[in-house]
């Protein structure tokens, strides 16, 4: 496995960088205050190449691998986290669904508009009552003559609300039949199809988590995606990459919060020395420094096997699982180096705090990596 820093991913960091400097650190507190979703940005982000990492570049992506999509998310994700959630969504699950599994005309007419971010995109499989057993959904695609009729609700959708196109997933079969289940492009603006309540979070909060609510939408059939009856299992595959996607995002938000308490734990004097000095801080900076480190291994491990077509729903599991916890310990460690400027607002870290938890959550919380590991290595 090659995880050298190639002079691609040191060019797109630094672009990053640079970019996030003047168009993201300087607004980034008021849209959490605000838990404004900053679209324009994202139109940026996409004059960038970064609405469409890996799509190739004849349907107006970027053409990049998973190193460099990991580079993206991480690098993103540093300076601000629900940039990066948003960024993760889009790329992986709304986009990579539909690279995954449309056809050709299907992917030529959806994949440019949102690679470029002229389009951000939606990816519904949660409802209400069914998030870690999303197999059980409640939400239904009748089929009518040459449409389908939509009816029910998703939630907790990053940009439920503003996603101009959403794949969505629906039951078309029997209940706890995994090839029950169909899923379907759907565009804004399609009748019976609305973006419903927004959720006030805890972090996260300038990506939109908003529920979607289809009631008798009329989507025709040549909207599906693949064949009927494959939408929890193309859904599962799109999770493997998306995984690889927060385990990334995960890694950025440790980095920065480790980075910031380097810096402060050297500025910050009490019994007349820096509290870098003391045994207690530097072994906390160690085992921060370290467990990144292996996050970073695992979550490269898993990007290699993705980018070589081989199987990685372990390996995602594994990266995901390791690299959030990692980022929840992390953060939580640098408040602590903080003290009480840790707990305020002038400083970064207590939004590092807010928004790590996040990771261990969505696209399969941590207890259902460890289901999705253990039955990898007991089978
Ligand atoms: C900010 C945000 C953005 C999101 N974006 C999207 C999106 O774009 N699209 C989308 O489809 N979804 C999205 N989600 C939904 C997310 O994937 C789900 O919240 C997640 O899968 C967990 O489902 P749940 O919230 O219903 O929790 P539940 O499934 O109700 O789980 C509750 C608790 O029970 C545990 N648990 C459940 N089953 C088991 C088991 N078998 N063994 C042990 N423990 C178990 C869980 O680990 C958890 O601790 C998002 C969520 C958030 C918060």
């Amino acid at each position: 496995m090659n995880v050298e820093v190639s002079e691609n991913i040191s060019m797109i960091t630094e672009m990053i960088r640079n970019f996030g400097e003047k168009e993201i650190k300087p607004y980034m507190r008021e849209w959490d205050e605000k838990q404004e979703f900053p679209v324009p940005l994202f139109k940026k982000l996409g004059e960038l190449g970064l609405m469409g990492v890996l799509v190739p570049q004849k349907y107006g992506g970027s053409g990049m691998g998973y190193h460099e999509y990991v580079a993206v998310l991480s690098e993103i994700s540093k300076i601000d986290g629900s940039i990066g959630l948003s960024v993760a969504a889009h790329n992986s699950l709304c986009t990579g669904h539909l690279l995954q599994f449309c056809s050709e005309d299907q992917k030529n007419n959806w994949l440019p508009k949102l690679a470029t971010g002229e389009w951000i995109g939606a990816w519904g499989l949660t409802e209400p009552n069914t998030g870690s057993d999303a197999g059980r959904m409640k939400t239904v695609a009748k089929k009518e003559g040459s449409h389908y009729i939509i009816n029910g609700t998703k939630n907790f959708i990053t940009h439920g609300r503003t996603g101009d196109i959403a794949v969505v997933i629906a039951r078309t079969g029997e209940e706890g039949d995994s090839h029950g289940m169909t899923a379907f492009a759907v565009a804004k603006g399609t009748p019976g199809f609305t973006g419903g309540r927004k959720e006030d979070k805890l972090g996260m909060r300038a990506s939109e988590t908003t529920e979607m609510v289809f009631e008798d939408c009329k989507v025709p059939i040549d909207n599906m995606i693949g064949a009927e009856g494959e939408g929890f299992i193309q859904s599962l595959k799109v999770l493997d990459g998306g995984r690889i996607s927060i385990a990334s995002l995960s890694l950025g938000i440790a980095q920065g919060a480790l980075e910031a308490s380097i810096q402060y734990s050297k500025e910050r004097h009490q019994f007349d020395k820096p509290i870098s000095s003391f045994q207690g801080i530097s072994f906390k900076l160690a085992e921060m420094a370290t467990k990144i480190e292996a996050a970073k291994l695992l979550t490269n491990r898993a990007a290699d096997l993705k980018n070589r077509n081989e199987p990685v729903s372990k390996e995602s599991a594994m990266a995901k699982y390791y690299a959030s916890e990692v980022a929840v310990e992390v953060a939580t460690e640098s408040v602590q180096i903080f003290g009480g400027y840790g707990y305020t607002k002038d400083f970064p870290v207590e939004k590092y705090y807010r928004d790590a938890k996040l990771c261990t959550i969505g696209e399969g919380t941590t207890e259902i990596q460890k289901m999705v590991i253990g039955r990898s290595i007991l089978k």
